[in-house]
């Protein structure tokens, strides 16, 4: 029989924990495709201007930035 003392106890909690929460991690990435598309890093604009990243559905080539206001050209 195997003896189970208090700290192989705490390491077995903790380390089932940590499966849990890995498996959790694992079954939400694979349920929502498992990876970003080419499309979404391309609609990625960074403001020039106060650096702020934010992503833009829009075709246009003109922007505005969400945390500023200020307007960015895509052309640039
Ligand atoms: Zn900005």
């Amino acid at each position: 029989m195997i003896k189970i003392d208090i700290v192989l106890a705490i390491s077995l909690y903790l380390c089932s924990s940590i499966c849990l929460v890995f498996v959790l991690w694992m079954f939400y990435n694979l349920r929502e495709g498992g990876q970003v598309s080419s499309d979404n890093l391309s609609d990625l604009q960074q403001c020039p201007y106060c650096t702020y990243v934010f992503f833009h559905g829009n075709k246009n080539d003109v922007l505005m930035c969400p945390q500023c206001q200020c307007y960015i050209d895509k052309r640039r």
